[in-house]
């Protein structure tokens, strides 16, 4: 920040940014060349506009400044995968995961500081719920990473699967993903985006009549209300058939279809009656299924199945004509795996991270619900632990 009233320019749209070159009495391609800069050049300094006059860019310089969430950390997993760590705006610490594969890369980017949902098996959802994340932080994920590695936009998949939930901030995830996918700013593919939610309802309904339609991604992770109750606390206000009821009504371009993500869990949604349940639930949905056996934390009081029992479910969704995949971790050694994110910085001799420090009075591994989860009408007195 330059000074206290500098406002950060990074998440503007092209109408806004019109609108600013009007006040400043400048032709409107003015704000085309301001816009592609900002995502498309993804200059950092005023300096570097060098298509604008310099008196406009001491302007520039003197109200705006270019930023993005700050690098506190960058963590190197053994098999490649990085974990940011940032710092954002009120010192709240957000995280980013970029996975290089063979034929691409995936960046995996946080909504919101914290998360409201608190799902059971959630490390992000022990953490206290700070606040959502502007569109400017939202898309700066994505900007740093691309300053930090070079990512090549059309090798780059990004999966809106880090902290947070990203339906809990709608408009300003629907601004960031107008900003990715404007081919004259980041360009980049709406197919190549995924939104990954715990099944709020009504922001399900609200994407689907959107213009602008990412690719959705839902996580189930279980198939009876008793189990989801437990789980994923908003369960208990829309429930198993009203997040797949929202599911079917949900557009889907030819040859698209709905993930469902489905964290096995020793002895709690594990069953070869789970399996065969879960087959009759997506019956007449276009889907896929990501069986991901659940990532151990301290701070979950969880276990994930043996193998076996993993490849049986597989198996058995095989047999009745489910496309389904297991997921293997990915950087886990740094923990960047799924569910894991924390803003966890100082990781103990052995490489693995402390658990975060305890969110708020009273917190308890069994996940007991604070009172801004009341927002969302979910009884406070029924704890989703045993
Ligand atoms: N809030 C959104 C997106 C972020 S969570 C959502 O819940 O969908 C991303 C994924 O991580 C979800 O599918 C969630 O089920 C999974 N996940 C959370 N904790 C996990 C854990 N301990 N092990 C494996 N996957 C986990
Ligand atoms: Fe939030 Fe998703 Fe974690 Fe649940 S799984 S606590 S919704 S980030």
């Amino acid at each position: 920040m330059e000074n206290s009233e500098s406002y950060n320019l990074t998440g503007a749209t092209l109408a806004e940014i019109e609108a600013l070159a009007a006040e400043f009495g400048e032709p409107r391609y003015r704000a085309r060349q301001i816009y592609s800069g900002l995502y498309r050049r993804r200059l950092r300094d005023w300096d570097s506009f060098t298509d604008l006059a310099r008196p406009l860019r001491e302007k520039l310089r003197g109200r705006f400044t270019i930023s993005y969430p700050e690098t506190v950390r960058v963590f190197v997993s053994s098999d490649g995968t990085r974990r940011y760590l940032f710092q954002v705006e009120g010192g709240q610490r957000i995280e980013s995961v970029f996975i290089p594969e063979d034929r691409r890369d995936t960046l995996c980017i946080s909504t919101q500081a914290g998360c409201a949902v608190e799902c059971l098996f959630c490390v992000t959802g022990k953490l206290p719920m700070r606040r959502n994340l502007t569109a400017g932080e939202i898309v700066g994920q994505v900007l740093a990473l691309q300053e930090d590695r070079g990512a090549d936009s059309k090798r780059l998949n990004i999966v809106i699967m880090g902290m947070g939930e990203p339906l809990l901030n709608y408009d300003n995830v629907m601004k960031a993903l107008r900003l990715m996918t404007d081919p004259l700013g980041l360009s980049l593919s709406t197919r190549r985006i995924t939104l990954s939610t715990s099944g709020i309802v009504p922001g399900l309904q609200r994407l689907a009549q959107e213009d602008l339609v990412p690719n959705l991604a839902i996580s189930l992770n279980a198939t009876t209300d008793e189990v989801r109750d437990r789980l994923i606390p908003i369960n208990r206000k829309w429930n198993i058939a009203s997040l797949l009821d929202a599911c079917r009504r949900f557009p889907l371009e030819p040859r698209r279809r709905i993930t469902f993500e489905y964290v096995l869990i020793e002895g709690l949604n594990d069953a070869p009656e789970d399996a065969r349940r879960l087959v009759k639930l997506l019956k007449g949905l276009k889907k896929k299924v990501n069986l991901i056996p659940l990532n151990p934390d301290p701070w979950v009081p969880l276990k994930a199945p043996s193998e076996e029992r993993v490849l049986a479910f597989q198996k058995i969704l095989h047999e009745n004509h489910l496309t389904a995949y297991i997921r293997r971790p990915r950087g886990n050694d740094v923990s960047a795996a799924c569910g894991m994110l924390a803003g966890r910085e100082y990781p103990n001799e052995d490489g693995t991270h402390h658990p975060p420090a305890i969110a708020k009075a009273g917190l308890t591994t069994e996940g007991t619900m604070s009172t801004e989860k009341k927002m969302f009408g979910v009884e406070d007195n029924n704890s989703p632990a045993e």
